[in-house]
């Protein structure tokens, strides 16, 4: 099936009638330069040449402050706690293979392991991917050396691929089936997938050699490249939040007389006050723990619990981070690192700073 240029302005006015579509556009009502997945209709334009948004799609599933639960006395004074769902639909169009990725991640955190975390839960139930293989890369995407393909993301519900003239369409999951069903009125039958020429595959020009890596960080928890890497780091937690697996949160309450509600909000593994406990005991006060669990758990801890890397290879903290402090330089590093039987520095080797595969 094909989906004509032409027709897509028609498919997302209709689509957006009978759900909330969103689209990556950089004129949704945020600040300056910051694009992101915003609600389709008035005053927001898509923008499918974005390579990614500059925000993930991840507060679709994953809200930056969500309400939890609201509790407190009735009108008879029994007390009541009552969980906060939201229940739309929500088409997410145009998501590239790295983001796709993201919410496979996300899933493994919030949906297995014998723990389903019902507010993510509901939203993921009601969530829709249609992805979009990219036409061209940023200088900061590595998502190939990550396993990924930036043509293509088989998870996604619906998979489209630019043609010289629209986009082929097709369905690779059974809700991704039924949301066609929706879309038929708009696309075109092709008698082959090839009827159309296709635009040719990509391939990221950033690159990172992931031989061995892993290995290696399971021996290097107290190696002094951690002291290295994280002398630059001034904490902000901008990798954090531009980040699309990142799913740190903290939960609060806001208390009204005898009524609150509980909420969570995003938070930062590299801020101090994460690990924070009662009794003033910190197991992450100081800066380099925080450095060198944000790496170790993207690249060592997360494959352990969940056979895959928690990062996607999109490029956002490579771009975004203030002091350079590039996980792709990273990984350089630890490549041409020579260990010792106990994950020390060899002989000959010295811990060096790395420089920076893009212009910062
Ligand atoms: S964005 Fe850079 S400086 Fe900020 S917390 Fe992350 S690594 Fe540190
Ligand atoms: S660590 Fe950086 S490159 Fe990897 S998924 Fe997160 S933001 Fe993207």
């Amino acid at each position: 099936m094909l989906l004509k240029n032409d027709r897509l302005p028609e498919l997302l006015q209709s689509l957006s009638a009978e759900q909330r579509v969103y689209v990556p556009s950089n004129t949704s009502n945020t600040s300056a330069g910051v694009s992101r997945f915003a609600l389709y209709g008035t005053g927001v334009e898509p923008d499918f040449e974005l390579v990614n948004t500059t925000m993930p799609p991840k507060d679709l599933l994953f809200p930056q402050t969500q309400k939890m639960y609201r509790y407190g006395f009735d009108t008879e004074g029994l007390p009541f706690i009552n969980a906060q769902h939201d229940g739309d639909e929500v088409l997410l169009f145009g998501i590239r293979s790295c983001d796709a990725r993201s919410i496979e991640c996300m899933d493994d955190v919030f949906l297995t392991k014998g723990f389903v975390d019902e507010f993510y839960q509901t939203r993921r139930e009601k969530l829709i991917t249609v992805a979009l293989g990219c036409s061209h890369v940023a200088e900061t995407c590595f998502c190939d050396s990550m396993g990924l393909d930036a043509n293509r993301a088989p998870s996604a519900d619906v998979q489209l691929t630019a043609v010289s003239d629209g986009y082929e369409v097709h369905a690779q999951t059974e809700k991704g089936t039924t949301a066609l069903e929706a879309w038929r009125p708009f696309l075109t039958e092709t008698a082959a997938p090839e009827a159309s020429p296709s635009v040719p595959n990509v391939q990221c020009t950033l690159k990172v050699d992931m031989t061995g890596i892993k290995e290696k960080l399971d021996l290097m928890f107290d190696h002094p490249l951690w002291d290295e890497i994280s002398k630059k780091c001034i904490t902000c937690g901008t990798c954090t939040y531009v980040c699309p697996t990142c799913h740190c949160f903290d939960i609060s309450q806001e208390n009204k007389m005898n009524a609150g509600e509980r909420f969570r909000c995003w938070d930062s593994c590299m801020f101090s006050a994460y690990t924070e406990m009662a009794g003033n005991h910190n197991p992450r006060a100081e800066k380099m723990p925080r450095v060198r669990q944000r790496f170790m758990h993207k690249l060592c801890f997360f494959e352990d619990r969940y056979g895959k890397s928690l990062c996607v290879g999109c490029g956002r903290c490579v771009e975004k981070c203030p002091v350079a402090l590039d996980i792709t330089m990273l990984i350089d590093q630890i490549g041409a690192l020579e260990l010792g039987a106990a994950g020390q520095p060899g002989a000959t080797e010295s811990v060096t700073e790395g420089g920076s595969h893009v212009a910062h």
